[in-house]
């Protein structure tokens, strides 16, 4: 039975063998802000090949996009992120902590995601009811304040001439604003997604949680194309397709459920939203939104359409636009610049979109925490990382048994061979039995022993980590015996 991770244990794990570490520590560190080590960098990147590999290459219905981080001003005037992306914010007046309106206790923690200062004002109605999450006190709350989430910069070298520009919140208006452009230049029909994987940034009232809610993460947002009428198939493909690629990595089902919001928990476009949520060991053991999945309507194309039609000057030269008139209430408003023809159908609409929008730290946390194992041999605790051989970082340890009698030379010539193929670790230091715990302890799958046999017979041995047996295999079938085990 496997050990319920604390949250502790994976932070010290984390930092001991160069996972993750706080951001800027050497001088004090910066609140919120981690880097990845050696392991936690071959980690998060095979986290988001795995995504890759699930929702872009192996299917024929994806294509992939990596847009700037920067964008124009007026993507997020029309996104409605520039009027709308804040949090309400309070303070209690006790012991000072700063808590964000609608995680107060009452409301559904968590669960609601960056709403407008409108509703949020509505919400805070009722503060003389919460509690500070920090000391307890009910109804000690200061007048709630709205707190900007996205990240300003400049942008121009002169003071005069300088724009102001936005560090994305979210990756997904970069694929809104190309929805043209992959239109115009591949030969995708709808129904068609476009998937992207990169870095957001939020100025996150609160904090929390490790690499949980960090100010600056990374997003694997897939926005799929489809037309109206579709969307609720596609919405509940998504929504398998989605739970089942965490359950196919390894997560344990218990561990694993949907959250489906209420019709007043939705944004006001969305038709539909699913949370994919994870029992993180935060406190008692908390449900925690991990990815969301969302029915957003025609909305973010009909409002880049919107921003498109008020710089004037942009659709008064483009020569078929000047013949639609794209006020929003006009009969063709869906045959404007952001809509698709279906050739088959002779027709022209705004398609949906579903959204199924990931985050690739968040996912490396809950694949971590459910990798995570203690167990008693021989009467010492022995730390695990049980990863699925496709997020493990290294995926086989080459070893000698002694540094003599030749044994190096093999285990180097093994170790070169497979290299090339996988990412491998050599080591030749200490006692066998501390390098197998090493290894077991960064999730590395197999490991390899080159002993006094092998001079006699070609043969090695290959050591499971989870159950920690052994065989002997010929030196000329370890590729193949791990391709086929690894499935790389
Ligand atoms: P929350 O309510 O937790 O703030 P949200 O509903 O605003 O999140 P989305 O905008 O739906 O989040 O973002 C999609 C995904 O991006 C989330 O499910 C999460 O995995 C990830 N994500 C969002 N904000 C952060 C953050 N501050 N740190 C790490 N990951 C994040």
């Amino acid at each position: 039975m496997a050990k319920l991770a604390k949250l502790d244990d994976i932070v010290s794990l984390c930092k001991r063998r160069g996972f993750i570490f706080q951001s800027s520590e050497i001088y004090g560190g910066l609140a919120s802000c981690y880097d990845y080590g050696p392991l936690g960098v071959e980690l998060k990147r095979n986290v988001r090949a795995a995504w890759w590999k699930t929702v872009v290459q192996m299917r024929d219905d994806v294509v992939g996009l990596d847009c700037s981080i920067l964008m124009h001003p007026m993507v997020w005037k029309s996104s409605g992120h520039a009027d709308k992306f804040a949090d309400l914010v309070t303070v209690c007046k006790k012991c000072n902590t700063r808590s964000r309106v609608d995680h107060l206790a009452g409301h559904p923690e968590e669960h609601a995601g960056h709403v407008s200062i409108e509703t949020a004002q509505a919400d805070a109605q009722n503060l003389d009811k919460k509690a500070c999450p920090s000391c307890g006190a009910v109804g000690k709350f200061s007048e709630p304040m709205a707190f900007k989430l996205m990240f300003e910069t400049q942008m121009g070298a002169n003071v005069d001439d300088t724009m102001t520009l936005f560090l994305r919140p979210e990756t997904a208006q970069g694929i809104f604003a190309n929805f043209k452009n992959v239109l115009d230049s591949t030969r995708v029909k709808i129904p068609f997604g476009i998937a992207q994987i990169g870095k957001a940034f939020r100025n996150e009232v609160t904090t929390k949680a490790f690499i949980f809610r960090t100010r600056e993460f990374e997003q694997a947002e897939l926005e799929f194309f489809c037309e109206p009428g579709t969307d609720e198939k596609w919405y509940e493909h998504w929504k398998q397709m989605r739970f089942d690629w965490y359950i196919d990595l390894g997560i344990k089902k218990a561990n694993l459920r949907f959250r489906e919001h209420d019709p007043d928990e939705l944004a006001h476009y969305a038709k539909a939203c699913v949370d994919v949520e994870y029992k993180f060991p935060f406190g008692s053991g908390d449900w925690q939104e991990l990815e969301g999945i969302a029915n957003r309507t025609d909305y973010d194309l009909r409002q880049h359409q919107r921003g498109m039609r008020s710089m004037n000057d942009w659709y008064e030269n483009d020569r078929d636009l000047g013949k639609i008139d794209l006020k929003e209430e006009a009969e063709d408003y869906h045959k404007g610049p952001l809509s698709f023809f279906d050739e088959q159908k002779k027709q022209r609409y705004i398609p949906y979109v579903i959204e199924p929008s990931a985050g690739i730290d968040r996912s490396t946390l809950a694949f971590l925490v459910d990798a995570y194992d203690e167990e008693e041999v021989k009467g010492e605790t022995r730390n695990l990382l049980r990863f699925h051989p496709a997020l493990a970082p290294t995926k086989a340890a080459v070893f000698p048994l002694v540094k003599k009698d030749g044994m190096p030379e093999i285990a180097q010539k093994i170790y070169a061979d497979l290299k090339g193929g996988f990412n491998c670790f050599y080591d030749q230091k200490g006692a066998i039995g501390r390098r197998y715990r090493r290894q077991d302890e960064a999730g590395t799958p197999y490991c390899i022993t080159v002993d006094g046999q092998t001079k006699d017979d070609n043969t090695v041995t290959v050591r499971q980590r989870d159950s920690m047996q052994q065989e002997r295999i010929a030196i000329d079938q370890v590729k193949t015996y791990l391709r086929e085990k690894l499935d790389l």
